[in-house]
């Protein structure tokens, strides 16, 4: 059965103490998780410091960007090699922050999204529209853009290594969750996108998580609809009980679908 996800993108948040006390509170917190697969996502001063920690657990450790060059003249910025040599696991791609703040575009995430494969690296491929966007019926056709432009040339034998999570931009950090009803088209549309381009099987394996205001008070809900694999949290990840309330929503689903 398909292993769901709960990630934590802690974005510009937390210092290398406060990681470092938060993972430990985490990792206690989490004992009794053995279904769902927890990835913690750390700003990169505490990723070392933090997967010492997680490599004695069975939480993956995930990094919020990579520059899509091997080295180089590029300040600032930080490599998939330097990444893999702090524990990293996973790679968030395409973040509507870095697509709206940072001006990426799906040239330079389809680049990232290459290297991150290439150095055994899982990338979480965002996408998602604007609201402005979803007001002019362009969700489905702005999904498409994102996703070919990030997959073209993607080998199917890599697919196993990539996880894509729909994070509708009006959602995130706004407090106004997608409708069941929204995310379930938007998940089934991008599940065609890989079928599509490749099998129905890889389409089926393919983990695509929500992300746009998860709390643990709609958690259970939207775990529960049709073609959600998990969630990506930002804001409700910066505490252990809302992170770990959200993780046990979907441990708890995932728990009654063996039965
Ligand atoms: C995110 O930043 O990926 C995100 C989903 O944020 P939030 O949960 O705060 O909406």
């Amino acid at each position: 059965m398909k292993r769901y996800i709960a990630a934590a993108n802690w974005k510009m948040n937390k210092n290398v103490p406060e990681s470092l006390e938060f993972t430990r509170q985490l990792t206690k917190y989490l004992l009794n998780i053995r279904r769902t697969d927890v990835i913690l996502c750390p700003p990169f001063t505490s990723l070392f410091n933090i997967g010492e920690i997680l490599n004695k657990t069975d939480i993956y450790l995930g990094a919020q960007n990579l520059h899509q060059a091997d080295s180089g003249a590029f300040t600032g910025e930080i490599s998939a090699d330097m990444l893999k040599s702090a524990h990293c696991k996973y790679v968030i791609l395409g973040h509507s922050e870095r697509r709206h703040i940072f001006k990426e575009t799906d040239a330079v995430i389809h680049e990232k999204l290459l290297k991150a494969l290439e150095y055994g690296l899982k990338p979480i491929l965002c996408l998602g529209e604007t609201l402005e966007q979803r007001e002019q019926n362009k969700t489905l056709e702005v999904l498409k853009k994102q996703y070919d432009s990030a997959f073209n040339n993607v080998p199917e034998s890599a697919l196993n290594n990539c996880v894509i999570a729909y994070e509708p931009v009006w959602a995130i950090g706004t407090g106004v969750v997608a409708t069941p009803d929204q995310a379930a088209e938007a998940h089934r549309e991008i599940r065609k996108l890989v079928a599509t381009q490749y099998t129905d099987s890889a389409a089926n394996n393919m983990r695509i998580l929500y992300g746009g205001s998860v709390k643990p008070g709609n958690a259970d809900e939207l775990i529960a609809t049709d073609d959600i694999d998990g969630f990506l949290i930002g804001g409700a990840s910066l505490e252990v009980d809302s992170f770990g309330a959200i993780v046990q929503s979907v441990e708890n689903f995932m728990e009654k679908q063996e039965k």
